[in-house]
């Protein structure tokens, strides 16, 4: 999988990769991933980036003749994407569908905005679709392009140690994951549930699926509500409800 990120601070995204599974996938060289210093591709003296908005206004624009050349740089030396991502608060909203819609691509460009956003029409120059990461406002692109980044290379084989853990993360199967524990057995006057101690893997495995009904039911069920079930979850799912009333 690869990705070439585009930002203006690149030793913030680089810190962001140099840690945990997908420090590991780059230096397993599963991954290949790029950050590049937008600066590079200005051709001022004072390698400016943004510029002051038409209309009047406050704050400051991204220009748009380093991102095309940036997005046309990296075409030429690292090949056709298969799609660019301008991280922004009014795309489309980033969920495991779309990590899964990613992976599946390859190589994906992430360009990451500041001050107040790009100049519109390197949306159209470039081909970018717009990706949000939720409903709130951060001050650049960075730390949702790192979001994005994380949440796709998990899902390449080789980056997360156990491939099963990816498996039964929240969100893959529809459901959120069921809790976990490790020791002590008793914590502080809390028990862990005892069948997880059993031994019998039928029955820690029945008892992590029914938890994870019941956790989504409770507190995502419209995620429930679209989940692929089969007749096994509609038992638990009604035991679940026979064990509330
Ligand atoms: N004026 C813009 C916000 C600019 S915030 C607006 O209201 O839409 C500066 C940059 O941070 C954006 O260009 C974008 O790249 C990034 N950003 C902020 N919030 C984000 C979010 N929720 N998802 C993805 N990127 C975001």
């Amino acid at each position: 999988m690869k990705f070439d990120i585009v930002t203006i601070f690149p030793r913030m995204v680089e810190a962001g990769l140099a840690e945990g599974v997908v420090s590991r996938g780059i230096a397993n060289g599963v991954l290949d991933i790029r950050v590049h210093d937008l600066r590079e591709f200005t051709a001022d003296r004072h390698r400016s980036v943004d510029d002051v908005p038409y209309g009047g206004g406050p704050g400051m624009v991204m220009k748009p003749e380093p991102l095309v050349k940036a997005c046309t740089a990296i075409a030429e030396t690292r090949g056709t994407p298969g799609a660019v991502i301008v991280l922004s608060p009014q795309g489309r909203r980033f969920d495991q569908a779309e990590a899964v819609r990613l992976g599946g691509l390859g190589h994906v460009v992430l360009l990451c905005g500041r001050y107040e956003g790009m100049d519109e029409r390197v949306l159209e120059l470039v081909g970018a679709e717009e990706l949000s990461i939720g409903d709130y406002v951060v001050s650049g692109g960075e730390l949702p392009a790192l979001v994005v980044v994380d949440a796709v290379s998990r899902l390449v084989p080789g980056v997360v140690g156990d491939g099963q853990s990816v498996e039964e993360d929240s969100f893959a199967r529809g459901l959120l994951d069921h809790p976990h524990y490790t020791r002590p057995a008793a914590f502080a006057g809390h028990d862990v549930p005892p069948v997880l101690l059993s031994g019998h893997h039928g029955d820690v495995r029945r008892w992590r699926r029914k938890a994870a009904l019941a956790r989504t039911l409770e507190r995502r069920p419209d995620l429930l509500a679209v989940a692929e079930l089969d007749a096994d979850d509609r038992v638990l799912l009604d035991e679940i409800a026979n064990e509330r009333t």
